[in-house]
């Protein structure tokens, strides 16, 4: 996605706990590490050589008039089909306006079971022009060295494609059919958006008539080393993301000469405006899901601070006044306001006539387009000035965190990683799930890699790569889980 999610969710996470540790004891360090299950059967090196290949095909999206290259593109897709023979031939491929990839693999039918998808995507960001001489290892060479895989797109997505079809050979090589289809949604235009890719996949699917009981998607994952006092790796499921909408105030006064003004003059009427959403934010509230989320990390913690987290009905407003004290954390509790861009008046000696400003909202999924809207328009309260909507997209609903695929996700993540804390989160930027909200039950937001502090500024940054280890991991639990769900 544009924004690196995992950026804002590990320093969530982070800031979140500093915020409830000031207050409070240092935390106990527990013993562990993953105790793997089964991930040692991956070949991580033979992994590694296959993402390192596909980092090499340079399937850059970007904005403005792009086109995919079709060479890039198409040359990409071929190398999958070739790396992941079995695969291949136990699924149907199509290609989806024209650079897109649908795999499904047919099920064997079972009553009552809806189809699965996982989603992905084929595209990865440009490198930062300046920034190339800046890397450790060349952006698209795909060098594999001291058990990383470097490369632009090594951990946004292309490491997820790998991992996922590398159990996909495996499964399909020892002849697993599934008792349900499994679809493989790979758009190719996710860093700009999706609309050529996944919103063409999801019209094409709609018209057969597919409906998924769930999708998974890129957008959380688990985080380690980020929260003080949990060394355990913690799995945040995205269960929600979250929309936005861009209002453009407008504010009219009367003109004239400077010398004779009226008591209000656009820019004023409009600055009142602004400064009306600016100081009245959406409020903020501990939900279901940041209180599932506490109690999921307090039984790592020291005792006092256990007391803290599984107590918020009495702890609630200390630990909500913390969180909302940045704005990193007071992004996951509330719809945001951010006044971005203003414009008016033409001449020092001239009453402006006109003035206009944006103001840029993230939308929880509590509320709505519309919602912000009314309330903007109720807090300005001024017939002077109109509000009009440049540009929207609604936050998706909230995902059950209590279905079969949550829970599969739950049983899956226990097998692979161990006893860890794993707890339902808000993805706070867009993913291609957005697509799919209309055709299936839930979408959740799930890539099993364990991301390190350090990884968060290299997605979309300087020296992109992920260590072998993850990947055959996550090959082993794309495996585990699809024997289980499917
Ligand atoms: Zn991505």
């Amino acid at each position: 996605m544009k924004n690196a999610f995992l950026v804002l969710a590990g320093l969530f996470l982070g800031l979140l706990f500093i915020a409830v540790g000031r207050t409070l004891l240092s935390g106990s360090a527990s013993d562990i590490a993953v105790t793997s299950a089964s991930y040692n059967v991956y070949d991580s090196e033979k992994i590694a050589k296959h993402l390192s290949r596909a980092i090499t095909f340079k399937t850059i999206s970007d904005d403005g008039d792009w086109t995919p290259d079709a060479e890039v593109f198409g040359g990409f897709a071929d190398f999958l089909a070739t790396t992941y023979p079995a695969a291949h031939s136990a699924m149907e491929r199509e290609r989806v306006n024209g650079h897109s990839l649908v795999l499904r693999w047919p099920g064997a039918g079972a009553a009552g079971k809806k189809p699965i998808a996982f989603l992905a995507h084929l595209d990865v960001v440009p490198i930062e022009t300046g920034t190339e001489g800046e890397w450790a290892q060349a952006p698209f060479s795909g060098v594999v060295k001291d058990g990383l895989v470097w490369g632009r797109g090594a951990l946004d997505n292309k490491g997820q494609i790998i991992a996922l079809m590398e159990a996909a050979e495996r499964l399909a090589a020892e002849g697993f059919t599934p008792s349900r289809d499994v679809y493989f949604l790979f758009g190719h235009d996710e860093e700009i958006g999706g609309g050529g890719g996944a919103a063409k996949i999801v019209k094409t699917l709609a018209a057969r008539g597919v409906r998924f009981a769930w999708t998974m998607d890129e957008g959380s994952g688990l985080v380690q080393g980020i929260i003080p006092g949990v060394e355990k790796p913690v799995a945040l499921i995205s269960t929600a993301e979250k929309g936005s909408v861009t209002l453009k105030l407008t504010a009219r006064g009367q003109g004239g000469h400077s010398s004779t003004p009226a008591p209000d003059t656009a820019v004023s009427i409009l600055s009142r405006a602004v400064l009306a959403v600016n100081d009245n934010p959406h409020p903020l509230k501990l939900d279901d899901n940041v209180v599932a989320f506490m109690h999921a990390l307090a039984g790592e913690m020291a005792f006092a601070q256990r007391l803290v987290l599984t107590n918020m009905w009495l702890t609630g407003p200390i630990v909500k006044k913390q969180l909302s004290a940045n704005p990193l954390t007071a992004a996951s509790l509330h719809t945001t306001t951010a006044p971005t861009m203003i414009d008016g008046g033409q001449k020092l000696n001239i009453l402006p006539q006109q003035a206009s400003a944006i103001v840029n909202y993230r939308i929880h999924p509590r509320d709505s387009v519309a919602s912000v809207r009314e309330r903007a328009e109720r807090l300005i309260n001024d017939e002077r000035v109109t509000v009009e909507i440049v540009g929207s997209k609604e936050p998706s609903p909230q995902s059950s965190a209590t279905s079969e695929g949550y829970q599969a996700i739950t049983k899956t993540t226990a097998l692979i990683f161990g006893d860890i804390p794993v707890a339902p989160t808000l993805t706070l930027q867009g993913t291609d799930s957005h697509h799919y909200m209309e055709i299936a039950d839930d979408n959740y937001r799930f890539t099993p890699f364990i991301y390190q502090p350090d990884d968060l500024q290299r997605m979309h940054g300087t020296d992109e790569r992920i260590n072998v280890e993850n990947l055959a991991r996550a090959a082993a639990w794309y495996e585990a889980f699809i024997r289980d769900t499917a």
